[in-house]
């Protein structure tokens, strides 16, 4: 995970509004030639050759994250990877982000450096530029919202609504560990709110608290699919849960779906703590959200370009467009998927 530095003291408002800016963006540093001009001016300038994605997504305190569990370089670090994650459900190289961010004088320079730690983190690792943003106060809180641009490949964006009937249905990594994770965080947080003594050992859940902390997005597997020349038909990623994506794909693409509880690619860990918490492991699989996996539908043809490769697992296919999209249980009951709120069967 990334660590923290000991916080000292600095108030935002004894610097200024410019020199925070400068302090903040000038480990920016220009690696793409696509960007010609990026912090400093009105406006950056940028020259892609074909298409261009742009998307972007806010995070508000309180709403979206919770500073008690989430460490502001992590914050800074996922604000900007579940934006990367959009672009490469276009089936584009993410190349440009921008970060706006409004704070509150609650927040010191110093945390302030440790979200852009984790942005220019971010940025490095995923070979994207800082480019550009805005900085404001806010009254109450701290909101940051991150636009990021890619560039599409010679073979085309992929949308949500190219599935037909009897594509398969392929899913990358492991789903449902973010939402554990969290649960996890939670429980340790509650804990040390009735004693803060408590020094909580996180060893044994260290794979699903990074899955929620630390999230990747998948950079790799669209890469993967240039190499194997394989175009999906469709594609999203999973931010709000496995079972609301796969609606989506069907209500976009004008299909049905049939998916298969034993085909879920799920992590060891994932499942030991299901059991620990009680819960249901299909149930979170299909409704946790957060995995910043790709989901996405391929031709049966395509099939041999995938089998065998351990990060991607196909866990059903399309139907026609009258059949409702459901799971199919391991005791082969048909069960009519549900976008939100997943009940235990
Ligand atoms: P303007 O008054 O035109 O909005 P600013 O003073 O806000 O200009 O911004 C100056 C430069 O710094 C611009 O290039 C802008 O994109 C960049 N910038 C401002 N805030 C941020 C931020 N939080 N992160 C990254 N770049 C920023
Ligand atoms: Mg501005």
């Amino acid at each position: 995970m990334l660590e923290d530095k000991e916080p000292t003291k600095t108030t935002i408002d004894s610097l200024g509004e410019f020199a925070l800016i400068e302090h903040l963006t000038k480990s920016a540093t220009v690696s793409l030639p696509s960007t010609i001009l990026s912090i400093g001016d009105d406006a950056a300038v940028l020259k892609h050759h074909g298409e261009t994605v742009v998307s972007t997504d806010m995070l508000v305190e309180g709403v979206h994250f919770d500073l008690a569990y989430m460490p502001l370089k992590h914050l800074g670090y996922k604000a900007v990877v579940v934006n990367l994650s959009d672009i490469y459900a276009m089936n584009a190289q993410a190349t440009q982000v921008l970060v706006s961010m409004a704070v509150s004088n609650r927040f010191t320079l110093e945390a302030i450096e440790e979200i852009y730690a984790g942005i220019h983190l971010a940025c490095k690792t995923y070979g994207v530029d800082l480019v550009g943003g805005d900085t404001t106060s806010s009254k109450q809180g701290l909101q940051l919202s991150v636009t990021a641009l890619g560039a599409v490949s010679k073979t085309g964006a992929v949308l949500r609504s190219g599935a037909v009937e009897n594509d398969l249905l392929v899913v990358s990594g492991d789903i449902g560990g973010a939402y554990m994770g969290l649960q996890v965080l939670v429980r340790e947080n509650e804990v040390y709110k009735v004693n803060p003594q408590h020094k909580p050992d996180l060893e044994s859940y260290s794979y699903l608290v990074e899955r929620q902390l630390k999230p990747e997005a998948r950079k790799d597997v669209v890469q993967l699919l240039q190499e194997l020349d394989l175009k999906p038909t469709a594609m999203i990623d999973i931010s709000d849960g496995l079972s609301s994506e796969i609606m989506h794909l069907c209500k976009q693409s004008g299909v049905g779906c049939r998916v298969y509880e034993n085909k879920f690619p799920l992590d060891p860990q994932f499942i030991s703590v299901c059991e620990e918490f009680k819960l249901d492991s299909t149930t979170i699989a299909l409704s946790g959200g957060e995995d910043y996996e790709l989901l996405f539908t391929i031709k049966q043809e395509d099939f041999d370009k995938i089998k065998g490769n351990p990060n991607l697992t196909v866990i059903g296919y399309m139907t026609s467009k009258g059949d409702v999209p459901s799971l199919v249980t391991r005791a082969e009951e048909v069960i009519p998927l549900k976008a939100q709120g997943w009940k235990a069967f």
